[in-house]
């Protein structure tokens, strides 16, 4: 992948206010859990490495990633703390991470039955989380039957096994509407219900996202798993506010690269979607959707020189055009997420032009923008 070094457009991400956030968070909990900083997809594209250096700073017990690459990029990093990948993983996998000291979670009996074979002929241990699934439909255990076996089966192979923790995850706990209430606190009740067959807990018992842990605070649990929230962002999009405190940390950036004077009737872009109603000031700015800037951006306010512009003509995919009220100069800078002074470009106002969520769009911003910090 090529970094646009020589371009000037890049994503900036504020890292004190990645380290705010988890101090704020931490004053927050109730139970005064440990912190899990979500670090998965590049840390929401804010950058894996730095996000998970800030959050060693302040302190946390460890970092969840989605995949064994990214766990083995932070020990590749030094970073030392525990790493659990949240997906689970072809059993031919466990020996690399118990090599690496990555936490495996685990949601079927099988995974443990044919990783233990390798174990055991490499003389390995690998610590291991189990999933429950209490109404995610994704992956985990789903009844106590299940999680018996499987706890039995790690009790009695305890040379190449470690059980290091037990967690579910919710899938409705960003919203205050009734049935997504209803439903978390079917979750949780499961979740209760499923670990009452085991004889002891292991170390760490995870159950709470950010959502979870801003509004569902009785949701237990010694650990939390810290995700959007740790970025400033709601998961909750714009229904339930969270704490003020809490800062966003991206912020994205490029500057005017040309302007020129279009006439009454000129189109602009592709398709021609676009046709001046009068003699206008067009500048290109050199961000598109291959960086993550959607073709569904057409229409949307860019701030330029403190003033809210439209982008006029189809999103290409590596340039964009906006009508300005002026002939403003090349390499004025160009805020399309972010605030200066009162003018505020959020997040999730991108969203709500994409009709999507904030995780996807810092996601989104692609490799090909540079972060810089
Ligand atoms: C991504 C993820 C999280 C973090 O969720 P946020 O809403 O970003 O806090 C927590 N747990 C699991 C299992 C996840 O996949």
């Amino acid at each position: 992948m090529v970094v646009g070094i020589h371009r000037k457009t890049y994503a900036k991400v504020d890292l004190s206010a990645i380290k705010h956030n988890i101090v704020v968070e931490k004053k927050q909990l109730a139970n005064k859990q440990n912190i899990f900083a979500v670090v998965k997809a590049n840390a929401y594209g804010h950058g894996i490495i730095e996000v998970a250096k800030a959050a060693h700073e302040v302190g946390v017990a460890g970092y969840c990633v989605a995949i064994i690459d990214e766990a083995l990029a932070l020990r590749k990093a030094g970073l030392n703390e525990l790493i659990l990948v949240l997906g689970v993983n072809p059993f031919e996998y466990a020996s690399l991470m118990a090599k690496n000291n990555i936490s495996a979670t685990v949601g079927d009996i099988d995974f443990l039955k044919k990783a233990q074979v390798v174990l055991s002929t490499e003389k390995q241990q690998l610590s291991v989380h189990l999933a429950l699934d209490t109404g995610m439909g994704r992956i985990g255990f789903r009844t106590q039957k299940e999680l018996r076996e499987a706890a039995d089966f790690i009790k009695q192979h305890s040379t190449e096994f470690n059980f290091e923790g037990i967690f579910t995850h919710f899938s409705t706990a960003d919203s205050g509407e009734k049935v997504a209430v209803d439903y978390y606190e079917k979750q949780i009740a499961e979740f209760n219900e499923l670990i009452s067959c085991l004889e002891e807990l292991p170390e760490y018992v995870h159950v709470a996202n950010s959502a979870a842990s801003i509004w569902h605070k009785e949701c237990g649990g010694n650990t939390i798993r810290f995700g959007i929230t740790m970025y400033g962002l709601n998961p909750s999009s714009d229904e339930l506010s969270i704490p003020s405190e809490f800062k966003p940390a991206i912020s994205l950036l490029s500057e005017v690269a040309a302007i020129k004077k279009i006439k009454k009737n000129d189109s602009v872009g592709y398709g021609k979607t676009y046709t001046a109603k009068e003699d206008e000031w067009i500048a290109t700015i050199p961000i598109g959707y291959a960086d993550g800037w959607l073709r569904k951006m057409q229409g949307f306010k860019i701030l330029i020189a403190d003033h809210f512009c439209e982008i006029v003509g189809r999103v290409c995919m590596d340039q964009i055009m906006v009508k300005v009220p002026w002939k403003m100069a090349v390499g004025t800078t160009v805020i399309l997420i972010g605030k200066k002074g009162q003018k505020e470009i959020r997040v999730q106002d991108v969203a709500d032009q994409v009709g999507t969520i904030h995780y996807e769009v810092t996601c989104l911003i692609s490799e090909r923008v540079p972060r810089i910090y």
